[in-house]
């Protein structure tokens, strides 16, 4: 059998690395000329700028934890001892990895919190068994295991159907304390389910939530060596424009941009399911269902960022006492408007062993919108993201007056995220969880007999591990398949 993947995000390294350790031939077309997807700064791969995601493989007895430990040992993560840094002008405080003291910290500075504060920990405290299934998934699991598995987490899934409905505005209204909602409204989004909150910290306290000690182009670098050293193939800078079909619900071959095309038993698309419903298969299969989330904008909400990176020579500044902690820093700042919406929070990661320090400010669709009017006059699109530039470095160099010059690597805006990975609305995450719009779970399957779609967007609200299961998951689905009898 022979697989085609189109896109060398992490749900097509994850195909493809699936593919071959089933022993099935494989071959992986992307755009761009490096994998890695919208997680990748493309002009600095040289400067070795990295993003340091958070991913949720951190503790041994776990599914997603033996499913990454396979490919990257766990050597190559580690927990940050603070989830966040937030600092505003009248308070400051750490969300740190030891339950206890944060929650101490908490209590002494707002005891007019104190009853939300206990019912925030316990809650937590209870979502900490929360385990993600990766081993195999639920459409392919025996009715045994599914009942065993959903029993297992009956007690959690109550709490998750009950949070489910709650906003994370909602949530930290009844807090008087209004830094422990504006730190956590600053990384979360006001209209957002409380629940995607509270599952992130419970996997961070619970040590399943760890990041890549060298970033996440090391980890993107592994992946593809390993993907080759297993007999995978990658074709850069092809870009796949249309499937020609063999009759209306099978592709007979992908035909790329450049004119070229090729054959294969099995096509996974592991692309944005939006270029591939609208430009791809142009319409002509759709899943009504994924269709009608595009439809309702606030109920399936999607964000795209603006991202800005900066080289810092810590190790020149910090010489004699290098004191920046490795870590997520918010600062209150003066309110900057970037697209639609006003910002008075900046987030900073701050990496000194990288020399860098980044920073990304989430966009809806809203403020794609406005760039997307700007880019259509290329003189007011590069003015105004020269002036956001020059806004937001001033606020990073009035809160650490002694870096001096910070130097600007980076920036990407929505429409670069667009233009990069093709990505609807340059979305970073798939659909956010809403009490009104209920978690996604799509089986990459489409109704045709031969091309299924993987990515991100198989399960809200996405990220990377989810594109590494959808990966995984659609290759198993394909084997199965011809377990059962699907003939080449
Ligand atoms: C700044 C930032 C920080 C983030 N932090 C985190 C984090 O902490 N934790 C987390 O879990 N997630 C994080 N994410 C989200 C994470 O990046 C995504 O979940 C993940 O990368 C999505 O992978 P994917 O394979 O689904 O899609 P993509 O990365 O979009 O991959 C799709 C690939 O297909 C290629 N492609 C597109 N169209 C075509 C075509 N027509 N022909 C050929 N190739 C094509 C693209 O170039 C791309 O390489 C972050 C994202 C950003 C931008």
């Amino acid at each position: 059998m022979k697989i085609i993947i189109i896109g060398a995000g992490i749900a097509g390294l994850a195909s493809g690395i699936y593919a071959q350790k089933n022993g099935i031939e494989s071959i992986i077309y992307e755009k761009n000329t490096y994998v890695g997807g919208n997680l990748v700064y493309p002009n600095n791969k040289k400067e070795n700028l990295s993003i340091v995601p958070w991913m949720a493989c951190g503790k041994e007895n776990i599914e997603l934890f033996q499913v990454w430990n396979e490919f990257i040992p766990q050597d190559n993560f580690f927990i940050p001892p603070f989830f966040f840094k937030y600092q505003d002008e009248n308070n400051t405080f750490t969300f740190w990895q030891d339950k206890n003291k944060t929650k101490e910290e908490w209590l002494s500075k707002s005891p007019n919190d104190t009853k939300q504060i206990h019912s925030f920990f316990s809650t937590i405290s209870d979502l900490e068994d929360y385990v993600e299934n990766a081993n195999i998934p639920w459409d392919l699991m025996n009715p045994f295991l599914t009942t065993k598995k959903q029993l297992k987490q009956r007690k959690i899934n109550k709490i998750i159907s009950k949070y489910e409905n709650i906003t994370v505005e909602e949530y930290f209204s009844s807090f008087s304390d209004k830094s422990i909602k504006n730190a956590f409204l600053s990384i979360f989004n006001h209209n957002e389910s409380i629940i995607t909150l509270l599952l992130t910290i419970a996997n961070y306290l619970s040590g399943k939530l760890v990041q890549p000690k060298k970033g996440i182009n090391d980890i993107l670098e592994q992946l593809k060596n390993i993907y080759i050293s297993m007999g995978g193939k990658i074709i850069f800078q092809e870009t796949l424009e249309e499937i020609k079909w063999a009759n209306p619900n099978s592709c007979e071959k992908v035909i790329f941009k450049s004119g070229k095309y090729d054959y294969a038993d099995e096509y996974i698309l592991a692309i944005d399911p939006y270029f591939v419903f609208n430009k791809v298969l142009k319409g002509k299969v759709g899943d009504r269902k994924f269709y009608l989330r595009y439809e309702n904008k606030e109920a399936y909400p999607v964000y795209s960022g603006i991202h800005f990176s900066y080289y810092v020579d810590f190790l020149k500044l910090y010489k004699k006492n290098n004191n920046y902690q490795e870590g997520i820093y918010i600062y209150s700042c003066e309110p900057i408007k970037i697209g639609k919406n006003y910002y008075s929070q900046i987030i900073l990661h701050i990496i000194p062993s990288l020399n860098e320090v980044y920073c990304t400010f989430k966009q809806d669709i809203k403020d794609y919108e406005y760039w997307e009017s700007l880019y259509q006059t290329d003189f007011l699109y590069n003015k105004k993201l020269k002036e956001i530039c020059d806004e937001v470095k001033s606020i990073i160099e009035n809160i650490f007056p002694e870096w001096k010059k910070i130097q600007l690597k980076e920036v990407i805006t929505p429409i670069d995220y667009f233009k990069l990975t093709n990505t609807y609305k340059g979305s970073i995450y798939s659909f956010h969880i809403t009490p009104q719009g209920k978690p996604i779970y799509h089986n990459g399957n489409i109704n045709m007999t031969n091309v299924y779609i993987a990515s991100q967007w198989m399960n809200s609200p996405g990220g990377i591990d989810q594109a590494f299961l959808s990966g995984k998951f659609i290759i198993q689905r394909i084997i199965e398949s011809y377990r059962k009898g699907k003939k080449l």
